[in-house]
């Protein structure tokens, strides 16, 4: 990437759901977090929307169809419709359809999700490597997913079959803790066929590909909560990006982001896409930010003054991604990080 490295979050006077046509939003640790919603996520988004934003669900999870998303939001209270979810379940099916012949059959591996993204490109699925598949297409099967599902896939490669995977993400989060997700699943496929899948979800390109071509979104802003596929997959993009600290991200691996990982915003919760977002001013050195000053001295992360933890926190990255440069800040962020409660 030729773009100069991002070594502070940037400011706007402009509410962030008026500055930006569409908000392509995560799902987990974002808008929900165990099928409960997170907290002000669902005044947050009827508000944007009611301010005229488009919002457009984006998710890495292939086990589910767009009209059973929809449906689990609107039941919480955000009415979305099924055209407004893309999963990495679409971005693959599309994948695929471009590389083998119309109506081609495709042995699935995962959920009823990739099935019926399969079916809308005109795709057949069928269950067994002897069905003569064109494709192999795994995707997350939940928990129920059979052991000798895995076999056929590798039937299937071992014959030279070309082999797809939706996404790549080692865990998804259960209301009982960290489970494997499709990345551990496809791990174990790889490592009994020595073979390498196209993979189409977030962080890369073809995930954002099909999310511009099904919202038609012309400033689009992605908002996520994990570094290393929401908001690399807006960085790849070339699009901007709000972190929210609703999910997995927390103040110590932010300050530790590479160029890649850098959000163009940061905040605590959904409500950020409501409100104008503060400047970090650079003055002698120091980063400053609402109420707080931020440096790096002898090569230790300093914090003075006081005020909101969001404004000390963007004072802080400033500081962090500035000393790192195109590298990874190596900087202990927790002494400074208590200060903000983070
Ligand atoms: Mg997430």
């Amino acid at each position: 990437m030729s773009q100069p490295s991002r070594t502070r979050p940037d400011g706007s006077a402009t509410a962030l759901h008026e500055a930006y046509d569409t908000a392509l939003l995560d799902l987990d640790g974002v808008v929900y977090a165990g099928g409960e919603a997170i907290d002000h996520a669902v005044d947050s988004l009827v508000t944007a929307r009611d301010g005229g934003m488009h919002l457009a669900y984006v998710t890495n999870n292939a086990l589910r169809t767009p009209d059973a998303v929809a449906a689990h939001l609107t039941e919480l209270g955000v009415p979305a419709e099924a055209a407004e979810v893309i999963t990495s379940a679409q971005a693959v099916a599309r994948l695929i359809s471009e590389q083998v012949p119309a109506g081609a059959r495709v042995l699935v591996i995962g959920g009823e999700g990739l099935r019926v993204a399969l079916r809308e490109r005109g795709l057949e699925p069928v269950e067994s490597a002897d069905d003569d598949p064109a494709a192999v297409a795994q995707g997350y099967g939940g928990p129920d997913l059979a052991w000798g599902r895995f076999a056929e896939a590798g039937y299937a490669i071992a014959r030279g079959v070309p082999w797809f995977a939706s996404n790549t993400d080692l865990t998804i989060p259960s209301a009982r803790g960290i489970a494997p997700g499709n990345g551990a699943a496809v791990e174990v496929v790889r490592i009994a066929t020595g073979a390498d899948p196209q993979v189409a979800g977030k962080p890369l390109p073809p995930m954002h590909r099909e999310t511009v071509l099904r919202t038609g979104a012309k400033r689009p802003i992605v908002v996520g909560d994990r570094l290393d596929t929401d908001i690399e997959g807006a960085f790849n993009g070339g699009v901007d990006s709000l972190l929210v600290l609703t999910g997995v991200t927390d103040g110590p691996q932010l300050l530790a982001a590479e160029p890649k990982h850098r959000p163009t915003y940061v905040d605590e919760d959904l409500r950020g896409l409501l409100t104008g977002q503060p400047e970090v001013a650079v003055r002698g050195g120091e980063f400053v930010c609402g109420g707080w000053t931020a440096s790096v001295r002898d090569e230790a992360l300093v914090l003075d003054g006081d005020g909101g933890a969001m404004d000390g926190l963007r004072a802080l990255c400033a500081a962090a991604w500035t000393h790192a440069g195109d590298g990874a800040c190596a900087l202990d962020g927790g002494k400074v990080l208590a200060k903000l409660g983070l």
